[in-house]
């Protein structure tokens, strides 16, 4: 049987708290007994040289989606390359111990059998790979974001395009347009990380969907924040 990565996309807006989710993601799937493993967009996308413009103004980085997908999509590929080469070697092994010990055998095979591994993919350009089974946009109320956003110094004009980009959902409708019902959005404005991680790890196991279209910002801007 060949293993596969279940690809779990933690997108949003800078500051609605992906690397946050995702490290707790991390932990939670590992004392669950799940094999995960984080990835984090920007950093391949850094140690890839995959960045293409500079905008100083904006302190903007453009990045070159295309190959981005392409490396992401190779960097999987290899992790379940070596995945599936320990799972033949270990039941090689076990194969060996089946002649004289079947029980144990069986156990040891269903014990690997039954982990799932996942990969969650922090970032917000994880949406726009094409290897992924789930995206969860992260949101959040955009006074909220501001408040964070002047705690990182950002300048005035990376908070205000980042504002607006939260207020119109830049990155619910660019993963809707590629991943359609594979996206989940989280309102996360009045949710503890535990509440957060709890929905998180639901969307996972199939067990809850929340499709996008639900959450409405643009009172920010009706409130007359530009
Ligand atoms: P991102 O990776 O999306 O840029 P971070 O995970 O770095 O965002 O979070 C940005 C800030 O928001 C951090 O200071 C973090 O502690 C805080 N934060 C994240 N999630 C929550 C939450 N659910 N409640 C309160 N603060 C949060
Ligand atoms: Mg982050």
């Amino acid at each position: 049987m060949s293993l596969n990565y279940k690809v779990i996309c933690i997108t949003g807006t800078p500051g609605v708290g992906k690397t946050t989710t995702a490290k707790m993601l991390h932990k939670k799937l590992l004392k669950k007994g799940h094999e995960s493993k984080i990835f984090s967009i920007n950093e391949i996308a850094i140690n890839n040289d995959l960045i293409i413009k500079y905008d100083e103004e904006k302190d903007f980085k453009i990045v070159d989606v295309e190959k981005l997908d392409k490396k992401f999509s190779e960097l999987i590929h290899a992790e379940e390359n070596n995945k599936n080469d320990l799972n033949s070697k270990n039941n090689l092994g076990n194969n060996n111990l089946s002649y004289t010990n079947n029980l144990n055998y069986t156990n040891n095979n269903l014990k690997f059998d039954n982990k799932e591994l996942i990969a969650i993919v922090d970032g917000h350009l994880s949406h726009l790979c094409s290897r992924c089974d789930k995206t969860i946009v992260l949101r959040v109320n955009p006074d909220i974001l501001k408040k964070r956003l002047i705690k990182r110094n950002y300048s005035k004009i990376k908070i205000k395009d980042n504002l607006e980009s939260e207020v119109l959902a830049i990155c619910s409708y660019e993963a809707n347009e590629i991943h359609e019902n594979k996206v989940n959005e989280i309102d996360t404005s009045d949710l503890s990380i535990y509440q957060i991680l709890h929905i998180c790890m639901d969307i996972i196991q199939d067990k809850n969907h929340l499709p996008i279209g639900k959450i409405d910002f643009m009172d920010y801007f009706l409130k007359g924040n530009e």
